[in-house]
């Protein structure tokens, strides 16, 4: 029996369970600390390992994955936006703390592996798992491998635009997918509209009552096609596979998404969509993975 500790860190909590052969136990959720300064998210981190480990007696190893980019092969979190750090060496903390062989990925990487070993892309060479949580990247799979290019930062597709003079992103550019289709994107645009706060979920559960709600929802929709259009055209993939909190939405995501899909690329038949069975625990899966990898 394998068992580790897996930790899925975002921009608002730390998922976290031991894991025993590919099955969480001890799920939990701690606040992320970003408001405190990085220094205090990897000491989260770091008592959120010690306290699973107490809890689960023997553990071989321990997987964190977090946003990016991050440098897996040297363990080192190189920056992310929401958390304000710089070069962190991850991998080796956890190490000399805790003694055991340690493994760090970026979080929508390991997603995108937890799907192709536990989910919908299992025995599927060429795929894209895209992840649309607070932010959405994807993972690209291409003739059977993982593909992040020459600076790792492959399938940072929240960045493609789909506005030529849309609005504008952190990121420096306008338009980006990110800006119309994210969870929190959905959020501040249904703010933006009404005046009224409302989380993507909510916005979800008032699609048929709340004209506003389906304006911001078709938005991401529409934009979450044409991104989704490019990308088949120039990967051609035998299955598109949407995940992260967003997918939790189920068939108003992917339905519309299809046909928007469908109405952008004519010529071809387009590749089927669906939707992730893993739900919000594959980022959880893939550090488990990510740490089984390691040992
Ligand atoms: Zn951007």
């Amino acid at each position: 029996m394998t068992t580790v500790v897996a930790l899925d860190v975002g921009g608002t909590g730390i998922k976290a369970a031991v894991v025993r052969d590919r099955t969480p136990e001890h799920e939990i959720t701690v606040p992320t600390p970003v408001a405190e300064g990085p220094d205090a998210v990897v000491s989260a981190i770091r008592q959120t390992v010690a306290n699973l480990i107490a809890d689960a007696g023997h553990v071989d190893a321990v997987g964190v994955i977090a946003p990016g980019p991050v440098d897996a092969h040297n363990g080192v979190l190189i920056s992310a936006v929401n958390m304000g750090w710089h070069n962190v060496p991850m991998r080796q903390i956890l190490q000399q703390q805790f003694g055991l062989p340690a493994a760090v990925e970026h979080d929508v990487r390991a997603a995108g592996l937890a799907e192709r070993v536990l989910g919908r892309t299992r025995g599927i060479d060429d795929a894209f798992t895209i992840t649309i949580g607070t932010g959405i990247a994807g993972l690209i799979i291409a003739r059977g491998e993982p593909i992040i290019g020459a600076k790792a930062l492959g399938g940072e597709i929240g960045h493609a635009p789909v506005h030529p003079e849309g609005e504008l992103c952190p990121c420096g550019s306008r338009g980006c997918l990110e800006r119309y289709a994210s969870a929190s994107a959905i959020a501040r645009r249904y703010q933006a509209l009404t005046g009224r706060a409302a989380t993507a979920a909510e916005c979800v559960a008032r699609l048929h009552t709340d004209p506003a709600a389906r304006r911001v929802w078709d938005d991401a929709t529409t934009a979450l096609g044409l991104a989704l259009a490019t990308y088949t055209t120039l990967l051609d993939p035998a299955l598109i596979v949407l995940g992260g909190g967003l997918a939790n939405a189920g068939t108003v995501l992917r339905d519309p998404v299809r046909a928007e899909l469908a109405r952008r690329v004519t010529w071809r038949d387009v590749p089927p969509v669906e939707l992730s069975p893993l739900g919000s625990r594959a980022g959880l899966l893939g550090a488990a993975l990510v740490a089984e990898a390691g040992i």
